[in-house]
């Protein structure tokens, strides 16, 4: 969140190799769902990529199921803006993460679910809230995956964010007073859209159609499919391949237009806009490459094969996985920050929402790297930027919200988790040196891309990589309730 392809090669590649492979071994590889689907590029029903470990959230357990893990959710959902009611069916294959007789889904209270099926066997699921309990029928052992059909609708209202940030008036998806519908949803609020595991550690794989009427467009992430039309409505398809949390997943309907754009090393990109936003947008786009690749120089390739920006009126500034939905009034600055989020946040997540740092420390970070880099006048560095707008601010964001690993649970997303974490960042890069720095930062993201991670995995991982243990200095940033005064550890073995 803002503060206050070479992909698509790859799957060719890939799927001449697995077929390459299949006809050397005959190991029969080659017939797998997900080599048929990258031989045809179709989505494809193996899910394994969703498994993920789910936990009870340590800063907002109301959401979410430890028990439930979502593998793949396959949404198709109807706006009508007029009503503006929002029809869907939501098909969700889930697994038992431990054994269970029943599965507990976010929905709110606004949105009726008007039938449950499991297995395609019509269940009396139960709405309580923002809950719905679907049975399971029987007991289910860990592993067991079942089919969850839910068909809903209602009108989307935004429910209360836990926050003090004037900005954000609300989390979930809103109605605008021209009939569009689009979402907010960190650290919640995708269940006042679609029945979900809304919690950062089940992260799964999407399908999303959209339809709407001839004039608007459905706006998701991941890869656009393409436009179908049907009895005088668009359908909008989109497709991600990678793994995703709830809060990332993108979501918008009103009358966009589309541009199309190739990033860096061929990333397939979209524009979605308002016409009248237009010349801010292009404006913004035109920096979209730069941004990319001053990200990549320095945290490795951009993670996912697609990218793109929703653009909204409103202030927004979201880093909704590979469709970044962010405001046509808002900074070139913040939207290098939602960028740096698709390496930092979205291909690796937080496991809990205490983990919020891991987020936005690192965007921060990366942000003021690259405003350092954008002075010219007046020559810079990210030391200098610190010093002077980080530093002398850390003492009071602590003392408003709390240290950044552990902020008071209504002030979600202070300042205090983006410049405290980034003044801990900087005394690592100072002391491992730039070019060591930041291959620790790329081997992070590459080699936990899809993951959920936490303090100790990112404390653990430095150690193991620099031979240095970082952990008292790290918990020191992210514990102390005063300006640490701790330097990080020496070189090994001095
Ligand atoms: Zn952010």
């Amino acid at each position: 969140m803002v503060r206050g392809r070479r992909g698509l090669i790859a799957a060719v590649v890939l799927a001449v190799a697995v077929a390459a492979s299949a006809a050397c071994d005959g190991s029969g590889s080659g017939s797998s769902p997900a080599a048929a689907a990258a031989k045809t590029g179709s989505p494809t029903s193996d899910w394994s990529a969703g498994r993920s470990h789910p936990v009870v959230d340590d800063m907002y357990p109301q959401f979410g199921d430890a028990a439930t893990d979502v593998l793949h959710y396959g949404l198709d959902v109807k706006w009508d803006p007029t009503s503006t009611v929002l029809t869907g069916t939501a098909t969700l294959a889930v697994r038992a993460a431990e054994p269970t007789d029943r599965f507990v889904l976010d929905l709110a209270a606004d949105m009726s679910a008007d039938s449950v099926t499991v297995n395609g066997v019509r269940v009396a699921g139960v709405h309580d809230g923002d809950h719905l309990t679907v049975p399971a029928g029987r007991h289910l052992s860990a592993d067991a995956v079942l089919t969850v059909v839910i068909a809903y609708h209602g009108t989307p209202h935004l429910v209360p964010a836990p926050m003090t940030r004037p900005d954000v008036p609300g989390l979930g998806a809103q109605v605008t007073a021209s009939g569009a519908v689009w979402a907010q949803q960190e650290p919640y609020g995708a269940f006042t859209w679609f029945p979900c595991d809304d919690q950062p550690s089940d992260k799964a794989l999407y399908d999303v159609t959209i339809t709407a009427p001839d004039g608007w467009a459905g706006v998701s992430g991941g890869a656009f499919l393409g436009r179908t039309e049907s009895a005088g409505h668009g359908v909008y398809r989109w497709h991600q391949p990678n793994p995703v949390a709830t809060y990332l997943v993108a979501f918008a309907v009103d009358r966009f237009q589309q541009d199309s754009a190739t990033g860096p090393g061929g990333i397939a990109l979209t524009y979605w806009y308002l016409p009248a936003d237009a010349d801010a947008v292009h404006r913004l786009t035109a920096q979209v490459p730069g941004m990319i690749s001053f990200l990549e120089r320095r945290f490795g390739p951009y993670p996912f094969p697609t990218g793109g920006v929703l653009f909204r009126p409103e202030m927004v500034g979201m880093e909704t996985q590979t469709m970044i939905t962010f405001s046509t009034r808002a900074a070139p600055a913040d939207l290098l920050h939602e960028f740096a989020h698709q390496w930092f946040g979205d291909a690796v997540t937080p496991t809990t929402w205490s983990g919020l740092w891991l987020n936005e420390g690192f965007a921060m970070y990366a942000q003021m790297l690259w405003e350092a880099a954008q002075t010219s006048s007046a020559p810079a560095t990210v030391d200098d930027l610190l010093r002077n707008n980080a530093l002398p601010r850390d003492q009071a964001l602590r003392t408003a919200d709390g240290p950044p690993g552990h902020y008071l649970p209504t002030h979600f997303a202070s300042s205090n988790v983006y410049y405290c974490p980034a003044l801990m960042l900087n005394g690592i890069r100072t002391a491992l040196g730039d070019a060591a720095f930041y291959q620790l930062l790329n081997d992070w993201v590459h080699q936990h891309q899809g993951t959920n991670q936490d303090r100790a995995a990112f404390a653990a991982f430095v150690e193991a990589r620099t031979g240095r243990d970082f952990t008292a200095y790290i918990n020191a940033w992210l514990d102390s309730p005063t300006t640490p005064t701790i330097q990080p550890p020496g070189p090994a073995g001095a």
